[in-house]
């Protein structure tokens, strides 16, 4: 269990968890009974999601928004596929291509609708 934001996401992704931006721009989170204590890790980090996170994964956004995401000068593997990466995420700073990111927690074409 990481505590990283996108693996948290990736987790919450395949747990079928709805996490999607109310009205009132609190964050709502719907799923099943059985994933109380992941929604409660995922509502810890309510802020970060709703920041970076949440309009791309609830299918709102096309892409995220990683204009504020730093590009290093000296290449990580990037946590998701082990490449090399100089891109970091917006959020945590860790070595990450955006499309990875994107491909991890990307909503199936019936979650999007
Ligand atoms: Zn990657």
């Amino acid at each position: 269990m990481s505590s990283h934001l996108i693996h948290l996401l990736i987790e919450a992704r395949q747990a079928g968890l709805d996490l999607v931006r109310g009205p009132e721009g609190k964050l709502i989170v719907r799923g099943p009974r059985t994933a109380g204590s992941l929604v409660r890790r995922v509502l810890d980090r309510k802020d970060h999601i709703l920041h970076g996170y949440v309009d791309f994964y609830s299918g709102k956004a096309g892409c995220l928004n990683w204009r504020t995401a730093a590009v290093s000068e000296r290449a990580k593997c990037c946590v998701l596929c082990g490449r090399w990466s100089i891109l970091r995420d917006p959020i945590e700073n860790r070595p990450m291509h955006k499309v990875c990111a994107e491909n991890s927690i990307r909503p199936t074409r019936q979650e999007a609708t």
